[in-house]
């Protein structure tokens, strides 16, 4: 039984305007709540003279976001990121080349497409390539974990993650020119072309009426559906963005295999990010077990001592610290699978999407393919009160 109930989306992150844009296509009508005065959530991107993202700079074209707008024709212009001035960061010195042992390593399992759910990332490793290759590796997947100790989580998945950050060559990474609002804004229109409503400003404070869609971070949406069972282990990490200015020979990256860190300056191909003269540098570290971030922040100047050599303080014109907690996609731990996370259908009508959400993908991916699945579900539910949400929810899934 058709009906004319709206859909209301609460969140309007890339998960929340991916969900409502799918719903809206769809024919429904739709309204989407975003708490703060902007949309974009983690996605935004800095005003300022500055172009700093707050959450994510690389869009993965062999990803599912990337397809989504791909679609739908609303991609930015990317930037692809240089292929010279990458170097490493092992045994406690930059290099230029990758150390024999990472090197080794990563000719080994190149053509492994799958590792086991249930062992730790570093035993499973530590098996094909010996303990010492196999800490390199486990410290050059901090970049999309940031966490600590990547070894520690699921080989599978560690591995499909490294596979699609770095397996698929040429690397897929790609930079919206101007920072991740040019993706934001596009979504944005796109939504509202097709009719979405859409308020910011609109904070939810109960639970929403049924057909709802609620794409907020997973302590968000705990507090609003009163249900503790969301939860799922995060990454904690923390950031800084440096503008600095410009000397000759600075690195595009600085890829850290000790402790799982990573340097990158992202204006090197996108002049738009920093004042003319300055560069946009952004470095992360995970925080370990009992540290505090004062104390991860040191180990992180360290790192960037190492990468940029050690006056990069001199050359500091702006600098911002953040601490990353639970913000940057769920985390598996052996055992575990995405199907293990919170599920998408929350029953009654009520649908999750975000970055913890049971669905694959690297990062923001896993956003929007629970965006995807929601709106099918919460398309299904509105037109036949239930009985076709599983249906349709199944057919999103089963085709991810
Ligand atoms: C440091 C860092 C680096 C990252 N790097 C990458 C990367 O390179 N590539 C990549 O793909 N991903 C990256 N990510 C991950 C990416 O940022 C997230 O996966 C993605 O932005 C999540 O989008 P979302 O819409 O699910 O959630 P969010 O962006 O968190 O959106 C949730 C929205 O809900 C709103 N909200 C919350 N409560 C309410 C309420 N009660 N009522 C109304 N609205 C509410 C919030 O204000 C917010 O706008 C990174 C993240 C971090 C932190």
């Amino acid at each position: 039984m058709a009906d004319t109930d709206e859909i209301t989306v609460v969140g309007g992150g890339v998960a929340g305007l991916a969900a409502a844009i799918v719903c809206a296509e769809g024919g429904a009508p739709v309204r989407l709540l975003e708490a703060r005065g902007q949309l974009g959530g983690r996605a935004r991107s800095d005003d300022g003279p500055y172009k700093t993202n707050f959450g994510p700079h690389a869009l993965y074209a062999n990803g599912t976001l990337h397809a989504f707008l791909a679609e739908r024709g609303l991609l930015p212009p990317l930037v692809k990121p240089p292929l010279t001035r990458v170097y490493f960061h092992a045994e406690g010195r930059r290099r230029a080349t990758p150390p024999p042992p990472f090197a080794t390593a990563v000719v080994k399992l190149w053509r492994v497409k799958r590792a086991p759910v249930d062992r730790s990332f570093r035993d499973w490793a530590s098996e094909r390539v010996g303990a010492r290759a196999a800490e390199q590796l486990c410290g050059s997947a901090g970049v999309f974990c940031f966490f600590h100790d990547p070894g520690a989580l699921s080989a599978a998945f560690v591995w499909e993650r490294w596979r699609q950050a770095f397996g698929d060559q040429p690397t897929k990474a790609r930079f919206p020119r101007g920072g991740w609002n040019a993706i934001v804004g596009r979504m944005e229109r796109h939504a509202r072309e097709h009719g979405a409503q859409i308020e910011t400003g609109a904070r939810v404070t109960s639970a929403p009426r049924a057909p709802a869609i609620v794409a907020t971070e997973l302590k968000d949406a705990r507090a609003l559906l009163h249900d503790d069972a969301l939860d799922h282990p995060g990454g904690l990490a923390v950031g800084l963005d440096l503008g600095l200015t410009s000397r000759r020979g600075d690195p595009f990256v600085v890829w850290d295999l000790d402790q799982a860190g990573w340097v990158e300056r992202f204006s090197t191909r996108d002049r738009s990010l920093a004042p003319a003269g300055e560069e946009l540098v952004q470095a992360q570290i995970g925080i370990r077990p009992g540290e505090s971030t004062e104390q991860a922040e040191q180990r992180l100047e360290t790192l960037l001592d190492h990468a940029l050599g050690d006056d990069w303080r001199a050359r500091t014109r702006f600098r911002r610290r953040t601490r990353f907690e639970d913000r940057s996609g769920a985390l598996d731990l052996p055992g575990v699978s995405w199907r293990d996370r919170p599920a998408v259908e929350r029953g009654d009508g009520i649908f999750l999407a975000g970055d913890h959400v049971a669905a694959p993908g690297l990062l923001s991916d896993a956003s929007i393919a629970s965006a995807r699945a929601a709106a099918a579900g919460a398309l299904a539910w509105r037109g036949e009160r239930g009985s076709g949400a599983q249906a349709g929810l199944r057919a999103e899934i089963s085709r991810l």
